[in-house]
Order: structure tokens, then C-alpha cells, then sequence
């Protein structure tokens, strides 16, 4: 969209937002609008990379080697933008045993990890009995395992269908082993983008209400961002000042994690977004978000060139290993790296690597050249 303002007009308010962002000042959402939308992107490349030299002076880039495991593909939600789920009873549905789930850590246990990402879809025969039982089961069986599980609209979902509130909810997995919260399932946290998604899911306010409860009851979560569908610049800026806020009430945030729609076999169709896009826009979420320490890369998505690239876009962080991905390759995207080839991507653009756990507490220097 075409500015009202002139090009001088434009030029010098541009430069009094990097100005406030150089002077370490917070900035507005329209700043962050005006940035987005008109600021070069080798700018914003260099004004988001001052914000990580100043939240990371040493260079490290950070990795983790953990595992996705899909408990289940059922799912009753209706994103538009899935192309992971099964409606209930369809023949393709599946809730995957204990003993597979288990089989699945040993093997990430065998790469060197100890930590999973626990996610699936909104199965309505899935009460909160059997994620307690999961729970307790797998940290029997490896009582060290980090369980970064169950997003907020999966929480919701199981609020719902066992009929309980969401502080019981939350303490109640936590007292089975819940350890920590993905922040999957924002996409754009205003509803009448979600409601154009995804007719089941929560609300923004509920996905936000999860959030801070959780952080309220000392887990610690990420947040995401999956943006280049239906959303306009001003939805994605709003999305952006509501996880501000939140991390201001409660700092429980560990990262920002920030990605484009993924097109293939999806119902809404669509295209991509560019290259170019994704930079930009992890670049003003990483001048914007001034109470996030962590922002990650979306290899998964962007593939590991554009992984190595955003580091120049204020990201500090790789990702993990992924010893599994069914959601986002379901979707036609299919990247891999291994911590090796993570590892020599940090060298290469510059950084050291370090390996780190899920609260982003650094571990060991890789334990190869
Ligand atoms: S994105 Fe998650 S909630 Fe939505 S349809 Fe897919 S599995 Fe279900």
C-alpha cells in the first residue's frame, strides 16, 4: 500500500524509528508498521542485527537436538492450512502407541538428546486421562526427558472435552510431567484472520489466556508466528504487540519463532511469501519484541541457506535437530539437518555454536570440529 506521506516525509521518520531503536527506546506498533512496510530490507537486516549483538555480544548461536513427535493426526480443528490432520474415523487417523512414542525417545536419547516436542491434533476421544497417563508412562521410562508438549489450542481442546477449567487443566499436566509449552497454534493471534483459518481453534484471547496461565504456574513457553496467508502488515503488527504485552506481564517467553504458510496440499491454497518477506519480518519482530531474548530461525520451512541467512536478521538461535517433522512435510516442505550440518551452517555465517536445552540454557560445544 502506497504511503500518504511524502518520500522525504517517509525517509525521516524511518530514520527517527532507527534512531529510537539504535538509542535502545521501545517502538510503537505503527513504527513497527512503517518499518514493515517501507523500510529497505538491508536496513532492517542491520538494525535487527544490532538488537542481537546487544542481547548476545558473544556471537554464540545456539541449537537443540530434541525430536517431534506427533501423538496423534486426528483432528477436529479444520485449518484451512493443514495438510497434517485426519478427520475422527477416517481410515488414515492414527493415535500412536506408548511403546512407539517410547521407541521414538530412545532413538533421541541415541542422537544425544533428551528432550521432545510433543504435539498433536484435537482428538475428541483424548481426555485429560490419557496425556497423564502418557505423561507418567514416558517419564517412568526415562526420567530425565524434557516434555515440551501440548500447544494452547491443544490445552483448550482438552479443557473441553474433560470438561474442566483451564488452572486445573495446566496443573494437572504439569503434575504429570508437562515441563515446558510449545507456542504452536498462534498463526496470527486476531480472530478474524483465525476465524478465516480455522473454524475450531481458539480464540487469540484463549491462546494468550493458556499462555499466562502457564507462566503463571512456571512453565516456560515460546511463541510463534505463522504468517503469509490471509493476514494483512497490520494484523501481523498486532500479533506481534500482543506477545509483547504478555511477555511484559510475565517474561515466561523463551523465543520468538517466526514462519511463512506452507502452501502444498493445503485447502487454502495460496502462494509463499519470498525469501525476502520472511527477512523482513524477522527483522522488525526481532527491533519490536525488545523483551524477547531468543529469536529463532525456521530452517523447517525456509530450508538451511535461509536458515544461515536470517542470522544476519537478528536471529540467535537455529532450532533443533527435528529428528522427525510430519507437519510442516505434509505440507511439501522437507528439509533436514542434522546437529553436524547445523553446526558448520553457524560457522559458516560467522557465529559459534553452542548446544542448548529448552529453556535455552547453553550445554557444550559441539562435540566435533
Ligand atoms: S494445524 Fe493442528 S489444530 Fe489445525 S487442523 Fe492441523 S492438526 Fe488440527
Amino acid at each position: 500500500m502506497k504511503s500518504t506521506m511524502s518520500d522525504d516525509a517517509l525517509r525521516t521518520n524511518l530514520d527517527a524509528i532507527a534512531t529510537k531503536v539504535t538509542d535502545e527506546e521501545r517502538i510503537w506498533a505503527y513504527e513497527a508498521l512503517l518499518l514493515l512496510r517501507h523500510e529497505r530490507v538491508t536496513a532492517l537486516g542491520a538494525l535487527a542485527d544490532l538488537v542481537r549483538r546487544r542481547k548476545h555480544p558473544d556471537g554464540v548461536v545456539t541449537y537443540n537436538i530434541d525430536r517431534n513427535i506427533n501423538y496423534t493426526n486426528v483432528c477436529n480443528a479444520f485449518c484451512s492450512f493443514c495438510a497434517f490432520y485426519r478427520l475422527p474415523k477416517h481410515e488414515e487417523g492414527y493415535v500412536q502407541s506408548v511403546e512407539s512414542i517410547e521407541q521414538k525417545i530412545r532413538e533421541t536419547y541415541e542422537a544425544g538428546g533428551n528432550q521432545i516436542l510433543l504435539q498433536g491434533g484435537h482428538n475428541p476421544k483424548l481426555e485429560i486421562g490419557y496425556y497423564e497417563e502418557l505423561f507418567g508412562r514416558l517419564k517412568q521410562s526415562f526420567p530425565d526427558l524434557w516434555l515440551h508438549a501440548l500447544s494452547p489450542p491443544e490445552i483448550v481442546h482438552v479443557c473441553k472435552v474433560s470438561r474442566l477449567d483451564l488452572p486445573g487443566t495446566i496443573r494437572r499436566l504439569r503434575a504429570a510431567g508437562l515441563d515446558s509449552i510449545p507456542g504452536g497454534g498462534a498463526e496470527i493471534l486476531v480472530d478474524r484472520v483465525r476465524k478465516q483459518l480455522a473454524k475450531n481453534k481458539c480464540s487469540a484471547d484463549e491462546w494468550l489466556a493458556v499462555m499466562e496461565e502457564a507462566h503463571r504456574q512456571g512453565l516456560r513457553s515460546t511463541a510463534t508466528m505463522m504468517f503469509g496467508h490471509v493476514e494483512t502488515l497490520e494484523d501481523r503488527v498486532e500479533h506481534l504487540a500482543r506477545l509483547r504485552d504478555l511477555q511484559d506481564r510475565t517474561g515466561g517467553f523463551t523465543a520468538f519463532i517466526g514462519w511463512t504458510y506452507q502452501v502444498e496440499n493445503t485447502a487454502l491454497g495460496g502462494e509463499e511469501v519470498t525469501s525476502a518477506e520472511y527477512l523482513r519480518m524477522l527483522a522488525v519482530a526481532r527491533v519490536f519484541l525488545d523483551n524477547f531474548d531468543n529469536v529463532q530461525a525456521s530452517w523447517v520451512t525456509q530450508g538451511p541457506k535461509m536458515g544461515a541467512a536470517s542470522l544476519a536478521f537478528g536471529v540467535n538461535d537455529m532450532g533443533s535437530t527435528m529428528l522427525e517433522e510430519n507437519v510442516v512435510s505434509a505440507a511439501g516442505t522437507v528439509h533436514d539437518m542434522d546437529e553436524r550440518a547445523i553446526v558448520a551452517a553457524i560457522r559458516d555465517a560467522g557465529f559459534t555454536p553452542k548446544r542448548r536445552d529448552m529453556t535455552y540454557t547453553r550445554l557444550r560445544e559441539p562435540a566435533f570440529a
